[in-house]
């Protein structure tokens, strides 16, 4: 790691500070069954410089914050007899949570294009988007992530879809959910239900896959094609994924108009207009196990409806990292030092609903104005009501101290 220099080791003191005094006022209660877990911190610009940390309690770990004011805090996803002990295998794992993610940048949406900031070691020109060489000298660039109000609401819906999924689709008990906001960049869901903790790898990692709908297949799920016709299992004996997709069959069909399934399934008008107004015959149709087939092409269109189900329906999910027993996730009411906003620990699902990712993390910094100069491109950003930027590099501004805080600790101010 290069030194720093004068200007950067000054905001590491002021940064340090505040958060320093954010840990003073306030106690960190969220971390899970406390004793059992490893720890791990990071410093200013690295989220992870040192594991095998344990505490005794609560106590201990808030005493912790207040004196060395880590800028990252994460816990272990295992539970170990003996987290104190190293190397990893004399912990003695007895269980573990079951982790999922969602981040901004898991989904694959145009407005990365308009907040994401491409940067040239070589000929220092930077510029919006996702370019992965430079224009100028052809070398390749590195990617400086943002979000936007887009991405992260993205974010957001999957993971209450996920809650709802498993509560009832795996009847997980919802108070073992630890639901939080990262501090940056999406949201992460913690089951730490007792049925789960005992769980095997392998248990763990179909479990996920059946989430996730890695591997589903039509077959298996009663959707089977055989002598130019679709059998379907009927809505009143589905249950799980089968069920999830007639549900979704009879939503659109029930509510679609000709237009909508005409250009949602790439199909003619008259096709459409065949579907539409033979709406009651499909939906009745599936209780007596047939996808209704009474039109030319019915075949490819059940076909492309059943795989657009699936995709629609599927959780984008890292299977392996959901399953990473070594793991260490950020603790909930911890500052991110990389935004120094907090990675809020998020009660219920209507919290979540109301939560703005721009506005109620921001913890750091009082109501003053400070002096900053912007040293690497800006794209535009909001934090609470206000919009700020694009700035580009030696702009000199003046904002209020919560703006800048988060933009020196993007590493985009000094
Ligand atoms: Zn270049
Ligand atoms: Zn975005």
């Amino acid at each position: 790691m290069t030194p720093f220099d004068q200007n950067t080791i000054r905001n590491i003191y002021y940064t340090k500070n505040l958060i320093k005094d954010y840990y003073k006022a306030k106690d960190v209660s969220t971390a899970i069954d406390i004793s059992k877990r490893e720890f791990g911190i990071g410093t200013y610009g690295k989220k992870i410089s040192q594991r095998h940390l344990t505490f005794e309690n609560k106590d201990q770990f808030n005493d912790y914050l207040r004196k060395q004011t880590p800028f990252f805090v994460s816990y272990s996803v295992a539970y170990y007899k003996f987290p104190e002990k190293r190397p990893m295998e004399n912990k003695e794992i007895y269980g573990s949570d079951l982790i999922y993610e969602f981040d901004s940048d898991d989904f694959d949406l145009p407005c990365h294009n308009t907040h994401n900031i491409w940067h040239c070691k070589e000929c220092n020109l930077s510029g919006v988007g996702n370019n992965k060489t430079c224009p100028e000298c052809e070398k390749p660039t590195k990617i400086d992530e943002w979000t936007c109000d887009h991405c992260l609401n993205k974010a957001k819906k999957e993971t209450i879809r996920l809650v709802d999924f498993l509560e009832n689709e795996l009847n997980l008990d919802p108070n073992s959910f630890v639901i939080s906001f990262s501090g940056s960049k999406g949201y992460h869901i913690r089951v730490t239900d007792k049925n789960v903790l005992p769980l095997s790898k392998s248990a763990k990692i179909q479990l996920t896959s059946y989430v996730s709908a890695e591997d589903l297949k039509l077959k298996e799920l009663g959707f089977v094609y055989e002598n130019k016709q679709w059998y379907c299992s009927s809505p009143k004996q589905a249950y799980g994924w089968a069920k999830k997709i007639l549900s979704y069959i009879q939503e659109i069909i029930n509510s679609y108009t000709t237009e909508q399934l005409q250009e949602t399934f790439n199909i003619g008008k008259k096709k459409a207009r065949v579907i539409f107004e033979n709406k009651e015959v499909i939906l009745n149709n599936l209780y007596h196990n047939f996808l209704w087939s009474q039109f030319v092409g019915a075949s490819n269109f059940w076909k492309a409806f059943l795989e657009k189900a699936i995709s629609d329906l599927r959780f984008e999910i890292d299977v392996q990292s959901s399953v990473d027993v070594y793991k260490i996730m950020r603790v909930p009411d911890t500052i991110h030092g990389g935004t120094g906003f907090l990675s809020t620990y998020i009660k219920t699902i209507e919290e979540l609903k109301e939560y703005d990712p721009f506005k109620d993390p921001v913890v750091l910094g009082e109501k003053k104005y400070k002096k900053i100069k912007i040293i690497k491109q800006t794209p535009k950003f909001r934090i609470k009501e206000e919009t700020y930027g694009p700035y580009m590099p030696n702009e000199e501004i003046e904002l209020l101290e919560d703006v800048c805080v988060f933009l020196i600790l993007k590493g985009v101010a000094i």
